[in-house]
């Protein structure tokens, strides 16, 4: 079990020491040869725009989408990751780069100034205790096609979602010590047929 975190930009290491905790091989992906090795691959926080841009210019756009559609990736968006894989972004700019692998529209920044930066423990799923989550700037979730599971809400709208082999959260679950999303995503790439 080998695990990839997208490593053109964006907080990367938190996301490879959360993966080793959990007892997975967590490696940086930033080009073709890399991606071809791992089951999963989680796309961190940082600015979604410089992102999208970055994995165009580096070829593994279409990769990406290949292999998750295939059902042999699971990939896991983290904040910018969110708006990246989204299908819909309201506030985008004019031309948001993007991998559109999720049936969600999701909207950039959407918690305001007032609320830009917070942490706030909340239910997730079927976890028995409340998940403490950090928010930078975060997305939020609008809609979700009926293939979308949601798996966390604040007042202001869904912050976690599951589609078969992609997950997503506007949250950072790699700033806080708890290991449980990273856990459940590790479970979701074991659960992958093989390539
Ligand atoms: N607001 C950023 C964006 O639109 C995401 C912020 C983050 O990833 N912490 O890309």
């Amino acid at each position: 079990m080998k695990i990839g975190v997208l490593s053109v930009q964006g907080a990367v290491s938190e996301h490879l020491k959360h993966l080793a905790l959990c007892g997975v091989e967590a490696v940086p992906v930033k080009d073709t040869t890399n991606l071809s090795r791992v089951n999963g691959l989680i796309i961190p926080g940082g600015e979604s725009t410089t992102i999208g841009k970055l994995i165009e210019a580096f070829g593994l756009t279409g990769p990406i989408r290949e292999r998750s559609e295939k059902g042999s990736l699971a990939v896991f968006g983290t904040c910018a990751g969110m708006i990246l894989m989204a299908q819909e972004v309201s506030d985008g700019i004019a031309r948001q780069p993007k991998l559109g692998l999720m049936d969600i529209r999701v909207k950039r920044n959407a918690f305001g100034r007032q609320r830009e930066s917070f942490e706030t423990a909340f239910k997730f799923n079927s976890f028995e205790t409340p998940l403490p989550g950090v928010f930078i700037r975060s997305p939020l979730i609008e809609t979700a096609g009926p293939g979308v599971e949601i798996l966390a809400s604040l007042e202001e709208g869904s912050v976690a979602a599951r589609q078969g082999n992609l997950l997503t959260t506007s949250f950072h679950p790699e700033l806080t010590d708890d290991l449980r999303v990273h856990q459940y995503f590790v479970e979701i790439c074991k659960s992958l047929k093989q390539s």
